[in-house]
């Protein structure tokens, strides 16, 4: 395969674009002087030397200032007993931009198409299960109080809200520092299909409050 060609494959791994959207960018980026090409080149490596995982949430953030974990962890203002798992930054921002919830967060890294057999390759499920774990240990700053499962309501997004509930149900059962979990799902103010990517303010507040 030539260059072009390979670049054009690599944008159809992008999220949501596909074969004709690929060819496009190339011919988009083909078209420009080779400076801006240097400096879209430059920009992405900058973007990505300048942005961590926080250790605690997972989310990617810009670190201006060298902190180990993001604003939103280290926030003495945010409710640490209360933990919202969604599958991806994307949705982490649209929450956060909604303004309607204060506590802490977990982000998944995707989710669980129907018929896959491994999640564990797919989302961040023994990583989560560790950190309810530690959350809730003796002494614990934050002991939790409520998982909320903030999924989208497609057909991937719901098997793996199930996924995560059932995991969740296992060491709540076996574990007694963790009965008084208690894990809900995010209300239906969502529309069957709907993506939190694109929801709006008004419904993340309705389907938050809708919680069960
Ligand atoms: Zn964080």
């Amino acid at each position: 395969m030539d260059s072009l060609h390979r670049l054009e494959e690599i944008f159809t791994h992008f999220p949501g674009i596909g074969p004709r959207q690929a060819r496009r960018f190339v011919y988009y980026l083909l078209g420009k002087s080779p400076a801006s090409i240097a400096e879209f080149i430059k920009l992405i490596e900058e973007v990505r030397k300048a942005t961590s995982e926080c250790p605690e949430c997972h989310r990617l953030f810009v670190n201006s200032s060298k902190q180990i974990i993001c604003s939103v962890c280290a926030d003495p203002s945010r409710d640490p007993n209360t933990l919202m798992i969604v599958a991806r930054d994307s949705d982490f921002e649209s929450i956060e931009k909604s303004g309607v919830y204060k506590g802490l967060y977990f982000i998944l890294g995707g989710t669980v198409p129907i018929l896959d057999k491994e999640p564990e390759k797919r989302i961040r499920l023994r990583t989560l299960l560790e950190r309810v774990q530690k959350d809730c240990e003796p002494n614990s700053k934050k002991p939790l109080k409520e998982i909320i499962l903030s999924l989208n309501t497609t057909p991937d997004g719901e098997h793996t809200a199930n996924i995560v509930k059932d995991a969740l149900s296992k060491i709540i059962g076996k574990d007694e520092r963790l009965y008084s979990i208690k894990v809900t799902i995010l209300g239906r103010g969502l529309s069957t299909g709907a993506e939190l990517e694109y929801a709006d303010s008004e419904t993340i507040k309705n389907a938050l409050s809708n919680r069960k």
